[in-house]
C-alpha cells in the first residue's frame, strides 16, 4: 500500500474549536499509527472571513496540544491559478459548462418550483449551449458561471465510508452544481479537491458535516482523473440539548484557547477529545500517546453523534465533567517537576510567582505542588483555591468562615493563645504540632477538631485540604503565628 497521508484543513474564520481540534487528533493518531504524514492546509479561500489572527490561533492550539503536522502549513489562496486551470480543464473535457442563466430567471424558477410544492433542481437549459451559442453570448459580455455536467445516468454514485458505511446517492438528485463563481472565482468543493489531489491524500478524516459534499467531490474527482482516497467521517458533536456544538452558538466554551486558559493538561485534553466520538471496546479512557497511537482505529468511531456535556451554571465543572476528571486525573498522576512547569504560568498571571519560587524556594514549591494536587483539578486551581500558599493576601472561603470560625466564639481567644505555643517552639514539625493541637484541645476541654479545622480556615482560607499537622510544618512558624492571629480580623 502506498504511503498514508491525510490532511486537516482548517477555514481560517475563527478559533480553534473542540470539533476542528478532535478531527485534527484523528487525522495525526491515523497518520502516526501507519507510518504516513500529516498534512496542514490553510484553507483561505474565502478572503473575506479568512483571518491572520484566527490563522495564527489555529497553529497556536494545535502546538499547544501536541498535535504535530508533517508538511505545511499550506495555503489554498496560493494555489489560486491550479483551481482556476482545473475548472477549465473540467469544461475543455466536457466535465463543465458555462451557464448565462441570471440570478432572477433562476430565482423565478425556484419560485414556481416551491409554489408547485416540487423541489427546484437548476434545470440545464446551459448544458447543451452549441459552442457558437457560448461565444455569442460571451462576445455580448454576459456573466456566467461555471457547472459540473453532472452524468444524466440511471442509478447511484456511491462510496463506502470508513464510519457510516455504504453511502449513496441518486444521480438525478444531484443538480449541476456551480464550480466557479460569475466573478472567477472557483467554488471551495472544487478548490478542496483540487488540494487534496495535489497534497496526494489517500484518507479524508473529516466532520460528518462534509457527508453531503462527499458525492459531488466524487464527481470531481472521477472527472480529474484522479484516484479516489477513502473517507471517513466523524459524528457531530452535540451539546446537551442535542444542537450541534459551534462557534457561533456555542462562543467560547467550545474554543481550545479556552481549555488552556481554565488550566487544562494538553495531553489531558487531546485524551477527553478523542473519547468523544471513539472508544476501546473495553471502553478505556486514559492513554499514554503510545497507547493511544496503537488503539486508534476507524473502525472504534463511533456513528451516532457524541454528547459534550458542558455545564455553563456550575463554576467547579465549568466543562464536561469527564473531562475534567481527565484533568484531575493527569493532575495528580504526573511527575510533580513536570507539573510545577505547568502551574508556574497560572501563578505568574496572579502576580504569586517571584523567581524566589526558582531558586531558594524550589523545594518548598515542589512540595506544595504535590501536597495540594490531590483535590484540585485545574492548573488554574493552583492560584485559586490554592492562593494561600503563594500570597499573604488570599480570600477567606465564606463557609470554611462560617462553620469553622464564627461559629464558636471562643476561637478569637484560643487561637492567638494556639499562636503563641507555636511561636514557643523551636521549629514546627509534624509530631510537634499534633502535639500542641492535642494538649491546647485538651486543656480548653474541647475536640480537637474544632481548633485545628479552624487553623485550616485561617492559614489556607479552605474548608479542606491536606493533613493539617503537615500543613502547620510546611508553612513554617512565622506564616502560622500571624495567620493565626489573624483572627481577630474575622471575629
Ligand atoms: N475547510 C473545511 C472546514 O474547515 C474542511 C472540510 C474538509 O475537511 O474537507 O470545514
Amino acid at each position: 500500500m502506498s504511503e498514508v497521508r491525510v490532511r486537516f484543513p482548517p477555514s481560517p474564520t475563527g478559533y480553534l474549536h473542540i470539533g476542528g481540534a478532535r478531527t485534527a487528533i484523528y487525522n495525526w493518531l491515523f497518520a502516526k499509527k501507519h507510518g504516513g504524514k500529516l498534512v496542514l492546509r490553510i484553507e483561505d479561500t474565502d478572503a473575506e472571513r479568512s483571518t491572520q489572527e484566527s490563522i495564527e490561533g489555529i497553529l497556536d492550539g494545535l502546538t499547544w496540544l501536541g498535535v504535530t503536522w508533517d508538511e505545511g502549513p499550506y495555503f489554498q489562496s496560493e494555489h489560486a491559478a491550479e483551481h482556476v486551470a482545473a475548472a477549465q480543464r473540467l469544461l475543455e473535457s466536457g466535465h463543465a459548462y458555462k451557464c448565462f442563466c441570471t440570478k432572477e430567471e433562476l430565482e423565478a424558477k425556484r419560485e414556481a418550483a416551491a409554489a408547485a410544492k416540487g423541489d427546484y433542481q437548476y434545470d440545464g437549459v446551459c448544458r447543451d449551449l452549441s459552442p457558437a451559442q457560448v461565444a455569442e453570448k460571451e462576445a455580448d459580455g454576459l456573466p456566467f458561471v461555471i457547472r459540473f455536467k453532472t452524468p444524466r445516468t440511471e442509478g447511484k454514485i456511491g462510496f463506502d465510508d470508513q464510519v457510516y458505511g455504504r453511502v449513496e446517492r441518486a444521480y438525478a438528485d444531484i443538480e449541476d452544481f456551480v464550480i466557479v463563481r460569475s466573478n472567477s472565482m472557483p467554488l471551495y468543493l472544487l478548490c478542496n479537491v483540487v488540494d487534496d489531489i495535489r497534497d496526494r491524500i489517500t484518507h479524508i478524516i473529516r466532520g460528518q458535516d462534509g457527508l453531503a459534499n462527499t458525492p459531488r467531490q466524487i464527481l470531481l474527482y472521477q472527472a480529474l482523473g484522479a484516484p479516489l482516497p477513502v473517507f471517513a467521517h466523524m459524528p457531530l458533536t452535540l451539546d446537551l440539548q442535542k444542537a450541534k456544538i459551534s462557534k457561533r452558538s456555542h462562543g467560547e466554551i467550545v474554543a481550545v484557547q479556552y481549555y488552556r486558559e481554565q488550566g487544562f493538561i494538553p495531553w489531558a485534553l487531546v485524551n477527553f477529545l478523542v473519547l468523544l466520538g471513539w472508544s476501546t471496546s473495553d471502553d478505556r479512557e486514559i492513554f499514554s500517546l503510545p497507547e493511544l497511537i496503537e488503539a486508534f482505529d476507524l473502525s472504534g468511531v463511533t456513528r451516532s453523534n457524541s454528547i459534550f456535556n458542558y455545564r455553563k451554571d456550575d463554576p467547579k465543572f465549568f466543562t464536561d465533567p469527564k473531562a475534567i476528571n481527565i484533568n484531575a486525573h493527569y493532575l495528580r498522576a504526573m511527575a510533580v517537576e513536570e507539573l510545577a512547569g505547568l502551574v508556574q504560568p497560572f501563578l505568574e498571571r496572579e502576580g504569586l510567582w517571584d523567581d524566589a519560587y526558582a531558586a531558594e524556594k524550589r523545594s518548598w514549591y515542589l512540595k506544595t505542588i504535590e501536597m495540594i494536587r490531590e483535590r484540585f483539578h485545574t492548573l488554574k486551581d493552583f492560584a485559586t483555591i490554592g492562593r494561600a500558599y503563594f500570597s499573604d493576601d488570599f480570600p477567606m472561603d465564606e463557609q470554611a468562615l462560617a462553620k469553622n470560625v464564627l461559629k464558636h466564639p471562643e476561637l478569637k481567644e484560643w487561637l492567638p493563645k494556639l499562636a503563641d505555643r507555636f511561636e514557643a517552639l523551636p521549629e514546627i514539625t509534624h509530631d510537634e504540632a499534633e502535639r500542641v493541637c492535642r494538649e491546647f484541645a485538651e486543656e480548653m476541654q474541647v475536640k480537637p477538631g474544632i481548633p485545628i479545622n479552624a487553623a485550616r480556615a485561617l492559614i489556607t482560607g479552605q474548608i479542606k485540604g491536606p493533613s493539617m499537622f503537615e500543613l502547620f510544618a510546611h508553612f513554617g512558624k512565622e506564616k502560622v503565628v500571624a495567620r493565626l492571629r489573624n483572627v481577630t480580623q474575622y471575629m
